[in-house]
């Protein structure tokens, strides 16, 4: 007899894990427990498939040649067992059994396993919004979530949709529902959208957002939801107005399903995921768990963390896989990583942001850099904002975040490798990246930003942020804003109370720029304000800074220059 492997959890972590063992052990007997329906299908593509941009929800379950991957699939191709409408409902780790159940049949049978793993995934938070209960008011979570959502907005003309949780999912769902011919408020109580992002990067994404007509509104809390007699839905009330909504959709995060081995005496861990070490084995060495319910490493933090992905759900389930079918494997933690397309623009980030490092309480230095993502004569190239966050006392890249149309999603995965290696910004600015106009500028824009970094780190070089900027004026600080660009690119719009100076009159001009006030200088994307600083250096200034990421970094108020 074959090792019996037992998988629970049928979406990505567990098929993976089945089918990775099956490719290392012949003769294993594996069988996959799912309570619901489907399986094996890409939740990732959800929204894609609520747009429209997906036509089949068969595409998202189905291998690249359109086979369906249901449980005749798994038992042809792969020899793995699927008891799919079947809910485990206690592991028995005495007699090495799992006691399931059929969701229709009622009736439960014991599976004993040699091996088990844990893929049981994670389930929004449903939060205790008074109107809950009413009728329109969803979760996305599921292929049949999806599917109510597509048929909702494929009848309902010009549907008025608020989302709650202004996190990937509703950031991803906002886009679909305005490809829909939606209205869309997307209503976030912290003070910006995607707080895993510095606020700097994410009010850029807000304004894009706002210019695209969606109600973005931070900072605001949902009171209750009203209905309108028939049961459903119709208004959100917040702590900033009431909003009519006859669709809403609750995006406000998710929870790693645990209870099963939290009853069987698992450890959990302190970010609230079965405890697992680097071979995904729990604290019981026979059962390992991956995917969304079991906790990560976070290498950067250097502590354990919760990050439901399918990228790491998917690693982690072929590591479990591996390690079942005795071919030992180690998963080395992650990064923190995450990408998402919001309409035209890219997001991505990784490591920690400013805001993170300043809760861990570890002293770092930040660099935005704005440049197109290929040369400015190369036709097509976008403009793209990134964020690079070094330590002090190490001068390590520790985090990288990006927003933009252009080509951000390249610099984050260079940046996370880099950072995999414990690279230094000093080393990441002498990378030998590969570079022809197609596809950058000779120095990549990540390039330019660790060299940023590495000016602030070595003092040559002093910065504002966006947020740092807007607060000083909002304060009534006595600064002198200093706009170095040409009168064309004042005149279409600069920072109010900016002035004007030209780079090129900068050194005979001397006298209209105040040596007894602070100077912060800016143009497009900051390069011509670092020259204007060291001009000003030059000539004695001594409290001059510019403006990180520049004036296409600014995500405020814009006046068009005398
Ligand atoms: C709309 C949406 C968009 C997303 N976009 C991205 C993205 O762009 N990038 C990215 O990396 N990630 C994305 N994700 C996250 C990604 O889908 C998840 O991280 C991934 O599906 C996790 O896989 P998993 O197998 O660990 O858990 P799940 O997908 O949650 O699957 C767990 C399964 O276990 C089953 N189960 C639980 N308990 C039991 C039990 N007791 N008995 C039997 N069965 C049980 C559940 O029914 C479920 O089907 C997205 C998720 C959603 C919902």
């Amino acid at each position: 007899m074959g090792t019996r492997i037992v998988v629970i959890g049928g979406v990505a972590a567990g098929p993976k894990a089945a089918a990775r063992a099956r490719r290392l052990d012949a003769s294993a007997e594996i069988t996959i427990v799912e309570k619901d329906e489907l399986l094996s299908y890409a939740g990732c593509g959800l929204p894609y498939y609520i747009s429209g941009l997906v036509e089949d929800r068969r595409q998202l379950m189905a291998t690249p040649i359109g086979v369906l991957r249901d449980p005749k699939f798994f038992a042809q191709v792969k020899n793995v067992r699927v008891l799919n409408r079947t809910l485990a409902v206690r592991i028995d780790r005495a007699a090495k059994a799992v006691e399931v159940v059929g969701v229709e049949s009622g009736e439960s049978q014991r599976l004993p396993y040699d091996k088990l793993i844990l893929a049981t995934g994670a389930t929004p938070v449903n939060p205790p919004i008074p109107g809950r209960d009413l009728r329109n008011v969803w979760q996305l979570k599921q292929v049949e979530d999806a599917d109510r959502f597509r048929e909702y907005l494929q009848r309902v003309e010009h549907p008025n949709v608020a989302i709650i949780g202004g996190g990937l999912i509703g950031m991803e769902m906002t886009e679909a529902i305005v490809e829909r011919e939606g209205s869309v408020t997307v209503i976030e109580m912290l003070p910006h959208v995607l707080p895993m992002l510095d606020a700097d990067i994410t009010h850029l994404l807000e304004k894009h957002m706002r210019d695209i007509g969606v109600n973005v509104l931070t900072s605001t809390r949902v009171e209750r939801l009203e209905g309108n007699g028939d049961g459903c839905v119709a208004r959100v009330v917040t702590s900033r107005g009431t909003f009519d909504a006859d669709l809403v959709l609750l995006s406000v995060g998710i929870r790693p399903n645990v209870d099963l081995a939290k009853e069987a005496g698992l450890i959990i861990g302190p970010s609230g995921g079965v405890y697992v070490n680097d071979y995904m084995q729990t604290s019981e060495p026979n059962i390992y768990a991956a995917g969304d319910c079991a906790e990560k490493s976070c290498n950067i933090r250097g502590t354990s963390c919760f990050l439901p992905l399918g990228s790491v759900a998917n690693k982690e389930g072929r590591g479990a896989g591996s390690n079942v079918a005795g071919h030992i494997e180690r998963f080395p933690g992650v990064q923190g990583a995450s990408a998402l397309k919001v309409f035209d623009w890219n997001v991505g980030r990784a490591g920690l942001s400013v805001e993170q490092a300043e809760e861990l309480g570890i002293p770092v230095i930040s660099a935005t850099v704005s440049a197109p993502d290929r040369p400015h004569y190369y036709p097509g190239n976008k403009p793209i904002i990134l964020k690079l966050v070094a330590e002090k006392a190490s001068r390590r890249l520790i985090g990288i975040e990006g927003v933009g149309p252009g080509d951000v999603l390249k610099r984050i995965d260079v940046a996370i490798t880099a950072m995999t290696a414990r690279m230094t910004v000093d080393e990441v600015a002498n990378l030998d990246l590969a570079y022809a106009p197609p596809y950058s500028e000779a120095m990549d824009v990540l390039i330019h930003g660790a060299n940023i970094a590495r000016n602030k780190l070595d003092r040559l070089l002093r910065g504002v942020t966006v947020t740092e900027l807007q607060a000083m004026r909002q304060g009534g600080e006595d600064l002198f804003l200093l706009d170095v660009r040409s009168p064309d690119e004042h005149q279409n719009g600069c920072i109010p109370g900016s002035t004007l100076v030209p780079l090129g009159a900068v050194r005979s001009r001397l006298d209209q720029i105040p040596r007894d006030r602070p100077v912060v200088a800016y143009c497009k994307t900051s390069l011509r304000a670092w020259e204007a600083a060291c001009i000003l250096a030059g000539q004695g200034y001594t409290n001059v800074a510019i403006l990180d990421g520049g004036f296409l970094a600014w995500p405020f108020d814009v006046c068009h220059g005398a």
